[in-house]
């Protein structure tokens, strides 16, 4: 995967960083169409093909793919956040929220707010996502690769899990105080997060034993989505120095097409949106 900063791929094409950010974020409402449609009738077709074969290789390979498509649902999740799936604000929020971050077990209003924070604090050690690019934990490689591995086996599943149970928060909370009050309550997108998984139990159900739904959903979420989510996180805004400035902190990347399809989908690797963002 090559790397490049912003300014440079602005320098390259000879436009510049502004009519960039500009181009970037000009919304399509056919291709927010063509995004929704086609990540779930992919979802649809990878799930229903390995329901009939029935063969656990299948299943597997299934369950990787789907993982990859469930990376493309959160970042058309982050589009959403930016209003920039579809020109209609209400229908892109509701697209946003129900089609792409509720089935993903995600509340969109909460962490749209966090991911405000996010672009506001980017580099900063009270950034809410700082523990998603900070070197804690990385080093030395041996405690990455533990991490990762933990990652695939679910452990932020089980994080997720027990902060919601036990600590009664969010893995990564909005302070109340920047909570929009007029927005759903956390616990109420809760339910909604439920509904929609409800409702893919019962999709599951339909094209074949119910359990798909803890393979063919469940696993791929938690385990190698989550794997390619840490991946595109990390190398978005490390760095070796935890306290370098932002503006060293934001990469393009020009990933192959598969690197594409795993680990930035939807065109996510451009790091002049994140700089371009209208929030
Ligand atoms: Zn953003």
């Amino acid at each position: 995967m090559q790397t490049a900063m912003p300014r440079v791929v602005a320098g390259q094409s000879g436009t510049s960083e502004h009519e960039l950010r500009k181009r970037f974020s000009a919304v399509s409402g056919w291709r927010g169409g063509l995004d929704l449609l086609g990540h779930w009738l992919a979802i649809v077709a990878v799930a229903w093909a390995a329901t009939t074969v029935g063969h656990w290789a299948g299943y597997v390979l299934a369950a990787i793919i789907i993982a990859g498509l469930q990376h493309g649902l959160i970042n058309l999740t982050h589009e959403a956040w930016h209003r920039l799936c579809f020109r209609n604000k209400r229908v892109n929020d509701v697209v946003g929220a129900w089609f792409y971050c509720y089935p993903v077990g995600m509340p969109y209003y909460h962490d749209r707010r966090r991911h405000w924070d996010h672009h506001r604090l980017i580099g900063r050690h009270d950034d809410p996502d700082w523990l998603n690019y900070s070197n804690d934990g990385r080093v030395p490689a041996s405690r990455l690769l533990l991490f990762l591995g933990g990652r695939l086996l679910g452990s932020q599943l089980v994080v997720s899990v027990y902060n919601l149970l036990i600590n009664r928060r969010a893995r990564i909370e909005v302070q109340p105080a920047s909570r929009d009050q007029r927005l759903p309550s956390p616990a109420a997108e809760l339910v909604r997060v439920v509904a929609c998984q409800v409702g893919l139990i019962g999709f599951f159900a339909l094209i074949g034993p119910w359990w798909a739904y803890l393979v063919l959903w469940v696993w791929p979420l938690t385990g190698p989505a989550s794997v390619f989510i840490a991946i595109r996180a990390f190398a978005e805004h490390a760095s070796e120095d935890d306290d370098a400035p932002v503006d060293e902190r934001l990469y393009d990347f020009s990933p192959n097409p598969l690197e594409a399809f795993f680990l930035s989908p939807c065109h996510s690797g451009y790091a002049v949106c994140d700089v371009a963002s209208e929030l």
